[in-house]
């Protein structure tokens, strides 16, 4: 596709094309001292030249002098919340004179989504298989899914709890999204590269009248990739994890993991493929009642409740649950990873447990493991 250039000032001519094609329009915007993804209405409610600082069980905004509008990194939110909210109505039962009446809800939002990184569109591609990769549908997830606008823009920062790149879900951003931005600014010269990656992109942008891109602003972006590839830090070696995972149940990193897990949840409601959910039924005193689905964790003890017991009580059962599934059984149940390396349960995690740490000690064979902690004790 033709690469083309957005002065900055016209990227509110883009969200208005955009609106005008009667999307709502959610993007990054501080609140509540953190980046949140909320409705946005013009670029004026963008967080211009804040960045954020992440690291094991921290996080904390700066606001610096760059007019930049995608400076920062990442939200402690995903896009998931939009595709599949926490709080869902399944159906409303009515008691009346006929009896009950029962009324599913089946307007979704028509969204647009503004800031998608790498890694969160691979997110949501690995979502897509969960939800309507199989022979059962979810039929509020695909209606959402199938009418979002997806607009995606490149990083230019990393965190330190950043490790896309070796689980192969970026920093580029991979097919999926409509639209591709990538902000430049070159002493006084301040403008996006946008390129449509769909026809329903391709529709939005006929709206606007741009200017081809030079070859040198194509090789700027390209430099730019590469420069923040090369400051992710961390890392996860996939390779042979998987059978490492299942042949090592008990290796005795999940004992000393599950001291400092508090069993929180937080990891598992910030992380951007984790879908474990429950459906109650909120009853009034006059007998109505909704059924709504809400957001679970394979953290909590009710989860995994059935009739006489918990199959997974201990702390050490469930975190062994929650990272052997993100490396090795979602790869048989789903064939990809179900981490695409966005940092987000390293740095919402109270006591600060690094997976990548975790994942690196239990990819050494118990024996190993064992001789070298006790050279150090
Ligand atoms: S497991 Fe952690 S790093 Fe991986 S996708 Fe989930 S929140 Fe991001
Ligand atoms: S966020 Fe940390 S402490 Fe909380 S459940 Fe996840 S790993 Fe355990």
């Amino acid at each position: 596709m033709e690469i083309k250039h957005l002065p900055h000032d016209k990227l509110n001519d883009l969200f208005d094309a955009i609106i005008m094609s009667d999307y709502t329009l959610v993007g990054p915007k501080e609140k509540d001292g953190v980046i949140s993804y909320d409705p946005i209405e013009s670029v004026d409610d963008l967080p211009q030249g804040i960045i954020d600082h992440q690291n094991p069980g921290n996080y904390a905004l700066q606001k610096t002098e760059s007019s930049r509008f995608f400076a920062y990194t990442i939200s402690p939110f995903s896009w998931k919340k939009f595709l599949y909210p926490p709080t869902h109505s399944l159906f409303k039962a009515t008691k009346n004179e006929n009896g009950i009446s029962f009324k599913v809800n089946k307007d979704e939002p028509k969204y647009a989504f503004i800031g998608v990184r790498g890694c969160e569109m691979t997110a949501i591609a690995i979502q897509d298989k969960v939800f309507m990769g199989g022979d059962y549908i979810d039929p509020s997830y695909k209606k959402r899914r199938e009418q979002a606008l997806i607009v995606g823009v490149e990083c230019y920062n990393t965190c330190e709890t950043c490790f896309c790149d070796s689980v192969g879900s970026g920093p580029e951003i991979p097919e999926g999204s409509d639209i591709v931005l990538t902000e430049i600014i070159e002493k006084e010269n301040h403008y996006f590269l946008v390129r449509s990656e769909t026809e329903k992109g391709q529709n939005i942008l006929n709206q606007l009248n741009l200017e081809k891109a030079d070859e040198t602003q194509s090789m700027i972006k390209d430099a730019q990739l590469e420069r923040v590839r090369s400051q992710l830090k961390r890392k996860v070696k996939v390779s042979g994890l998987q059978s490492k995972l299942k042949e090592n149940p008990n290796h005795p990193r999940w004992d000393e993991v599950a001291e400092r897990c508090l069993a929180c949840t937080n990891c598992t409601m910030v992380c951007p493929t984790c879908f474990c959910m429950t459906v109650e039924d909120i009853n009034d005193l006059d007998g109505n009642t909704e059924r709504q689905r809400r957001w679970d964790s394979c953290f909590s003890s009710e989860f995994t409740y059935i009739h006489g017991g918990n199959t997974r009580s201990s702390t050490k059962a469930k975190y062994r649950q929650w990272l052997t599934h993100k490396f090795a059984t979602w790869q048989d149940q789903f064939d990809s990873l179900g981490c695409v390396g966005c940092g987000r349960c390293i740095t919402w995690c109270p006591p600060g447990i690094d997976i990548t740490e975790e994942v690196a000690a239990l990819s050494e064979s118990p024996d190993t493991y064992h001789k070298k902690e006790s050279s150090h004790g």
